[in-house]
């Protein structure tokens, strides 16, 4: 998984058919929060059963276009794989993985954002950079190791044409602003090495950006945050607002040319963790054009998940407040989610996710951002990137029509991002 240094030991309990349980030892420092109310459950008990795919839910899956706006395969292959496909072959199937080719195709995936992720700690190295890079390589090899299965896509004719060939459309994601270095032009060679969104922040708070899980120290964006907005949106690379804190969305949505997207954030208005969109915001990505693209992680979206959560890093942050060194804090925190594990959850919990977001932002505004192999668990139905079709499923059920469900799985994010491309002509 990423973002932690320590190995990763799960534990998975099933615990009658549908939830499970897992423990992940180390896992704490990437998305923290606060209680939560939830508004959600719309659906009846019967709609909660797990979803069963009918030949009408495929077919209108196999006819869509599904972009997803997150997925972190390249940090998995620079953590397990020494940064090398010949290390880790995806066309075999790869069950520690979220993600491999067979499941990519048995799940319908039109477009994939391939998070460059490297870890805000770099900041402090001086290598944010470097590593930005080799991740973008991961990327650029995997394209070149599978022809017949991904293709570079710049642009949305790219990711219709790529799409229509029978091959995954494949897009780069830089997942925080210090990848950078306070350099615009570093940025624009980022865009020229492909990169067509930025999330601006990662865990960390940066000088010119606030993110969610830190302290705030510009209250929002800093001057030079607004001019890296302005640059992208020169460039026509996507903002991305996950992770950032709700002053630097306001902020960020108060300049931006462009309409943004959150490439994997949740409902706030459903788990109450700081990770996803207040509801007070919805309306104003409503107005800029833009698009959430849903998170899977049972952390953010089931609401007693993500409560755990916010109380492990109240934990967390309460030792480091005693001056207690790092592995000692480290073992207190697995040691207390041993003991609190948390609920998986299941595909209802995700389309709650969804309907919260249609509701308060429009059916135009929400999209699907997994974060697959970003994160150590996911719940039931929604395992891995093979279970999109029973989110189509769950529409239908929910009583979305094909249109509807046309945009949430893709068109939203064509919209918003062929808008982009537009801003960036003028
Ligand atoms: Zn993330």
């Amino acid at each position: 998984m990423k973002r932690f240094c320590s190995p990763i030991l799960t534990i998975a309990l099933v615990v009658g058919s549908i939830f499970s349980l897992s423990l992940i030892p180390g896992f704490g420092a990437d998305e923290k929060a606060i209680p939560a109310t939830s508004d959600a459950s719309s659906s009846s008990p019967e709609q909660r059963q797990p979803i069963v795919l009918t030949a009408a839910a495929a077919e209108l899956h196999q006819s869509l276009l599904l972009i997803d706006g997150h997925n972190d395969l390249p940090w998995e292959v620079r953590q397990r794989a020494a940064r090398s496909f010949e290390n880790l072959d995806i066309s075999k199937p790869q069950p520690d993985l979220q993600t491999d080719i067979p499941r990519l195709r048995s799940g319908g995936v039109g477009a994939q954002f391939w998070s460059v992720y490297v870890p805000g700690t770099t900041l402090k190295e001086g290598n944010s950079l470097a590593q930005t890079l080799e991740q973008i390589e991961i990327v650029h090899q995997m394209i070149a190791k599978y022809p017949d299965t991904f293709q570079l896509a710049l642009t949305t004719a790219d990711i219709r044409r790529i799409h229509a060939s029978g091959k995954i459309a494949s897009l780069i994601g830089v997942e925080g602003g210090h990848s950078i270095e306070n350099s615009l032009s570093v940025l624009q060679q980022l865009y020229r090495l492909g990169a067509r969104y930025m999330t601006l922040t990662h865990n960390v708070t940066l000088d010119w950006a606030d993110a969610a899980n830190d302290k705030p120290v510009s209250g929002g964006l800093s001057p030079f945050g607004e001019e890296v907005i302005r640059e992208m949106n020169r460039l026509g690379m996507l903002v991305d607002l996950s992770h950032v804190s709700p002053e630097t969305m306001r902020h960020a949505l108060r300049i931006t040319l462009a309409p943004v997207i959150y490439s994997h954030s949740s409902a706030r208005g459903v788990a109450d963790h700081p990770r996803n969109v207040p509801d007070d915001i919805l309306p104003l990505v409503a107005a800029n054009g833009g698009v959430i693209m849903v998170n899977f992680y049972s952390s953010f979206i089931v609401p007693q998940s993500a409560r755990r959560d916010v109380q492990a890093n109240q934990l967390r942050q309460r030792l480091s407040a005693d001056g207690i060194d790092e592995e000692t804090i480290d073992a207190e925190v697995r040691k207390w989610k041993r003991e609190h594990p948390a609920i998986a959850g299941t595909i209802h919990d995700v389309l709650d996710h969804i309907e919260h977001l249609v509701r308060g932002a429009g059916i135009d505004h929400v999209g699907i951002g997994s974060d697959f192999d970003g994160v150590p668990m996911v719940p039931a139905q929604l395992e891995d990137v093979s279970s999109y079709p029973l989110l189509t499923q769950g529409l239908l059920d929910r009583g979305y029509d094909a249109a509807a469900i046309r945009k949430i799985m893709g068109e939203n994010l064509m919209r918003a991002m062929a808008k982009a491309e537009s801003v960036t002509a003028k």
